[in-house]
């Protein structure tokens, strides 16, 4: 008689089969056993013996799979999912004792943090990378929000992309940011400047240059983050810069800037940042976005509004009047009388005396405080002219805008593409910008100039 279980193996197979035969006429497993088992009961030793063999063979692929399932060390994955958890552990740990300390010492309100948004041509499953297209990085803190020499922004070309990865980048360009792929290895190459000056710029900014402080970036742009940036590290030399979790921040800092909680679950920070309530806000874009059909979908307008959000739920707890144009929108009413207590959960909607506010403290539905939906028509809210108050024409920033604007030939009638032309022009400005003539400019380049 065989052994117990390699029967039962290799009857759990012929039962499998039995029923992929009969489709639809069991609800479970248990009916199918037993309809099955009548007949493996009168079925002889040669019969059951596809069905022994299939088992004893599938145990030894198990057997193997132990170690090599998808090609991969099962201790392996197990000990990378292990750092994963420690990781991410150690991040919190990270972000609580930041928030606490700053608490503690009442210096929460200066306390620098970076946000970071990148967006990307394609990912080469090949060599595991991200091809960048472009970086946005604003650092910020909630007493002054975002100024200008806090902002870093460029566009990145990353030199020819890997072979047959050209339409899906020409695809990914076409969905979001609308920056043109690059076709050159050569001229259509910045990553060595890209991250020579990212790096500069966060030395410089958090004056310190022996410890570089973490980003932080939205959970859907994570994984392009770490890898763009891990691999800046590796092929410049520079200094590891660890990525951590926008929305954990969020959640920590919102419920530490009242003495009792405000949030349960950082979830309600990454509904809060899902909302994108400044979606509808295009002036703070790059130079190259801001007279495209996609502002939104901007790097720097994506850090920007970040800024917004958070300063919008957590400025008013700590004191902190909201100036426009550096916690908010430039022209955003920042008058609207703020409810007496903030204890519910930031989805919840009370208000009756909602004017046309951009910002709403969190309090306000996402229609309510829509402000696509309220600049179109609001005279209390219109866009914010960035250009006009000053614009973002830091050191870090790739462009002027003023000296830009003028030598856009086209601004006034901009149609939905013509926006991807740049004019050569730029070339000259970006140099200059980008480092003291170490560049070729930024866009030029992909338009064959
Ligand atoms: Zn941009």
């Amino acid at each position: 008689m065989p052994p117990k279980k390699a029967c039962k193996n290799a009857f759990y197979y012929y039962m499998i089969e039995f029923r992929d035969k009969r489709p639809g006429q069991f609800n479970n497993l248990q009916e199918v056993a037993q309809a099955a088992g009548e007949f493996w009961q009168r079925m002889n030793a040669n019969e059951r013996k596809p069905y022994e063999t299939r088992a004893k063979g599938t145990k030894n692929v198990q057997k193997v799979a132990k170690y090599t399932s998808t090609g991969e060390n099962i201790e392996l994955v197990q000990k990378q999912q292990m750092e994963m958890v420690m990781k991410e552990q150690h991040m919190k740990d990270y972000i609580i004792e930041k928030i606490h300390l700053s608490v503690e010492s009442g210096m929460l309100p200066d306390e620098p943090f970076y946000v970071i948004h990148i967006n990307y041509f394609c990912y080469c499953n090949a060599n595991k990378r991200y091809y960048p297209a472009e970086i946005g990085i604003a650092k910020f803190n909630l007493r002054t929000g975002i100024i200008q020499d806090n902002l870093f922004n460029m566009i990145c070309k990353p030199g020819s992309l890997p072979l047959g990865y050209l339409s899906l980048a020409k695809q990914i360009s076409e969905d979001s940011h609308q920056i043109p792929p690059p076709m050159s290895s050569e001229t259509d190459y910045n990553l060595d400047e890209v991250a020579y000056l990212l790096w500069k710029f966060i030395s410089k900014t958090s004056g310190n240059s022996n410890y570089l402080p973490p980003v932080y970036a939205a959970k859907k742009n994570q994984a392009v983050v770490e890898n763009v940036l891990s691999n800046f590290s590796a092929n410049f030399g520079y200094e590891e810069l660890k990525t951590y979790s926008l929305e954990y921040l969020f959640f920590e800092l919102r419920n530490n800037c009242r003495e009792e909680k405000v949030w349960v679950a950082p979830t309600l920070g990454e509904l809060e940042l899902e909302k994108d309530k400044y979606e509808g806000c295009s002036d703070i874009s790059c130079p190259y976005h801001i007279y495209s059909d996609v502002p939104n979908h901007c790097s720097q307008s994506h850090v920007i509004r970040t800024v917004y959000t958070i300063c919008d739920n957590c400025c008013a707890d700590v004191g902190i009047e909201l100036i426009p144009g550096q916690h908010v929108p430039k022209k955003a009413n920042t008058n609207i009388p703020r409810p007496h207590s903030r204890t519910t959960s930031c989805s919840s909607v009370s208000q009756t005396n909602v004017g046309r506010p951009v910002y709403d403290h969190g309090y306000l539905s996402r229609a309510e405080s829509d402000y696509s939906a309220v600049s179109e028509t609001s005279t209390v809210v219109d866009a914010v002219d960035f250009a006009a108050v000053g614009g973002f024409d830091s050191e870090f920033s790739q462009a002027d805008t003023e000296e830009w604007f003028p030598a856009l030939p086209e601004s006034k009638g901009l149609s939905a593409k013509q926006p991807l032309r740049r004019p050569t022009t730029q070339s000259a400005v970006v140099s200059r910008n980008v480092g003291k003539g170490r560049g070729k400019g930024i866009a030029a380049n992909f338009l064959g100039n």
